[in-house]
């Protein structure tokens, strides 16, 4: 290697670890090459539900239009270059969202690169590249299909990073340049982006305070920053900062560094650049379970309750995700702090370490951000090690064999991380069917996990998805999926008539509290109550479609949860009983389901624990070759209290509760049991169900 220049060596390296990153993120494409359950117009489907939000946004600059109030993001940054990639590349859109996170989260090591380069170190920065590259838990949020922001949030928090790290060790003013120009593309990229490049201002502010009060050149990197950070159009944004990067460079105005920052400070606070930390602090008032709102006072199911990310991870599962290993992660963290030690310079990643640490207690998703500083120090450790063997043949070997023992678990780790994608094959056939039928006004109800994805391929509307499901949107679009047809097919028709009512008059009432007092009703239970009642709806404005999928039954209790409390009092009431088998066994004269719940055959009853208990109806569902749903129901005992239904096709058992088997869901999904006069079935396979409101 002595033969190649530095700049050589460190595009050799960048190019070998970037082609590594890439390499590794098309396993999971090879895996399910050819699968036809994952591909829909001839290409792997994503396997992010949130990257169905961006992807709506792009098809529809794409498209140059979209309906008002369909909450399609044409404004977001990543939308807007997915469009661009579509407009300028020869590929199908579908290959575009497979294909971007593979690319440009690869291009970390770009950044890593030039920071090991500033280091007077290109063999640590190769070695980090390739590691953190495919560090497990950056793979799992950037690889193949997970078309979400993470694609790019390390990238662009590493620029700043690089170029802080130049303007510490170089003090050129184009460093300024870059500094502010990554935050404010990362915050345009990603706006949460803000609370790190706020700490790493805050770094700089305690640094400039204590060690270079009298320098100039910090001062005029703090108002750089700020710029970077304020919340104005980006556009705005671009040319504050190149005004100022020109005030800065001439020489005539070099005095008038203070008056700058005066002017900075001033822009910063009016333009609201403190409000994400007050609005953080208010948030955390709040985080109750039962949110209370409104005049009425309604009380809300907090969706925070179900979220599964929130919540402490178990030591090894944090050290693995960031390092791969517990033996990694450790001696990865001893390195990062002796690379510390040796370049202070290196102490202004410590906001993404501890940003990766937070992730202990609140959640997985945290942790990528630790990857890179820690993969820096694994680096550094090995460099270390490695300098005291003297013949430079056995120091490369040392180092190969160490990198490859801490790539190892990550490559195993990749080769069977195999995630599926966010819908199947069916089920976007049925929404690909719908879109041709329905108009781009109607409304499809549906669980919001479904609701991007539901928008991505159909261009319908939605009444909640994985941005808007707040405990009182959730709670209408809970109540209808989980009680009987009449009144769920009356609340259908209002909640959509509402939900278009409120955008027009930007009402800020919920739509629970706002239909009440429309019926002149002053509690929100009296309302529920006239839903059982030969009430006078509202004029219809616009079709409204049930989707019904069978992967809903997953989550059956999660979506009861949000309508099962008094919304006046926010008492929860009595838990549904729900329970879903799939490894039935057959033992003596019981059908074992598992859970301690068993049908006893020779008297028709369930037993649950010790108790027995009778059963009302038995009932038997399979499909025949043209996935035309057959369905036996026998009445065991009207007085029993719960009601079997096996779904012959998966070997499924359902026990349920009276008021569950009754539900909408139960009724239109499990057993196509529907009032004709209030829905027309529309598309329908095992898969999921869709259907037409005709009221
Ligand atoms: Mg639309």
């Amino acid at each position: 290697m002595k033969t190649l220049s530095e700049t050589q060596r460190l595009w050799l390296y960048t190019l070998l670890s970037f082609a590594f990153a890439v390499a590794m993120r098309l396993v999971w494409i090879y895996h399910f090459d050819g699968y036809e359950p994952f591909y829909f117009n001839g290409q792997l489907m994503i396997n992010t539900n949130d990257g169905y939000y961006f992807a709506e946004g792009a098809r529809d600059i794409l498209a140059g239009f979209h309906q008002p109030n369909d909450l399609s993001p044409t404004h977001e940054a990543m939308s807007l270059l997915t469009a661009l990639f579509a407009k300028i590349l020869p590929f199908s859109f579908e290959t575009i969202l497979l294909y971007m996170p593979i690319l440009l989260s690869s291009l970390v090591v770009i950044p890593m690169m030039f920071i090991a380069k500033r280091l007077g170190n290109l063999e640590i920065g190769f070695g980090a590249s390739l590691l953190a590259g495919i560090a497990w838990s950056y793979y799992n949020r950037t690889m193949a299909g997970y078309y979400d922001t993470d694609m790019l949030n390390i990238v662009l928090a590493l620029f700043t990073l690089y170029y802080l790290i130049d303007a510490f060790m170089t003090r050129r003013k184009s460093a300024l340049l870059g500094i502010a120009l990554s935050i404010a593309l990362y915050m345009w990229w990603y706006n949460a982006s803000y609370a790190l490049s706020f700490s790493l201002f805050g770094l700089i502010v305690l640094y400039t305070l204590f060690y270079e009060r009298r320098n100039g050149y910090f001062y005029q990197l703090l108002s750089m920053m700020m710029i970077g950070l304020i919340g104005v159009p980006i556009v705005l944004k671009l040319i504050l900062i190149a005004a100022l990067f020109v005030l800065f460079t001439q020489e005539r105005f070099e005095r008038y560094w203070l008056y700058l920052l005066g002017a900075c400070i001033v822009i910063f606070m009016a333009t609201g650049g403190l409000d994400p930390i007050t609005l953080r602090l208010k948030g955390y008032v709040f985080k109750e379970a039962i949110e209370s709102s409104g005049a009425m006072g309604l009380h809300f199911f907090s969706v925070m309750q179900t979220v599964r990310e929130a919540g402490s991870i178990p030591f090894e599962t944090f050290a693995n995700r960031i390092s791969g290993h517990t033996a990694t992660f450790i001696l990865s963290l001893i390195g990062y702090g002796y690379l510390v030690y040796r370049h202070r310079v290196m102490l202004l990643m410590l906001p993404l370490v501890g940003l990766g640490f937070i992730a202990m207690n609140s959640g997985l998703r945290f942790t990528i951000y630790a990857v890179v500083p820690l993969a820096f120090g694994f680096a550094f450790l090995i460099h270390e090690i490695v300098r005291f063997i003297e013949k430079r043949v056995f120091r490369a070997l040392a180092a190969t064999l160490l990198y490859a023992m801490a790539l190892y678990p990550n490559i195993t780790h990749i080769d069977s991380y195999r995630v599926p994608t966010v819908f199947n094959a069916d089920e976007v056939r049925l929404l690909d069917r719908l879109k041709d039928k329905a108009d781009r006004e109607d409304y499809v109800v549906a669980w919001w996990d479904y609701g991007y994805p539901i928008r991505y391929y159909t261009d319908m509307k939605t009444l909640i998805d994985g941005g808007k499901h707040s405990g009182s949107v959730n709670f209408a679009v809970s109540y209808m999926l989980t009680h009987p047809q009449e009144v769920s097919a009356k609340l259908a028709r209002l909640d959509v008539e509402f939900t278009e009512r409120a955008f027009e008059k930007s009402e800020t009432r919920t739509n629970i509290e706002a239909m009440s007092e429309a019926y002149g009703l002053s509690d929100a239970n009296d309302f529920l109550t006239l839903l059982r009642t030969d009430m006078e709806l509202p004029q219809k404005s616009r079709d409204v479609y049930l989707y019904l999928p069978y992967r809903m039954l997953e989550i059956y209790p999660t979506v009861a949860s949000f309508s099962n409390l008094d919304l006046m009092s926010g008492e929860q009431k009595k838990q549904p009983f729900y329970f879903i088998s799939r490894n039935a066994r057959e033992n003596g004269s019981l059908i074992e389901l598992g859970g301690g719940v068993a049908i006893e055959r020779a008297t028709m009853s369930i037993r649950v624990g010790d108790q027995s208990v009778k059963m009302r109806r038995f009932a038997k569902t399979s499909y025949d070759n043209e996935m035309r749903l057959h369905k036996d129901v026998e009445l065991i005992d009207f007085r029993g209290a719960l009601n079997v239904i096996y779904m012959q096709n998966y070997d499924t058992f359902l026990v349920l509760d009276e008021a569950t088997y009754n539900s909408l869901y139960v009724q239109l999904m499990v057993l196509e049991e529907y009032d004709p006069n209030l829905f027309e079935m529309v598309l329908a396979n095992p898969h999921a169900k869709i259907y037409r409101l005709r009221i």
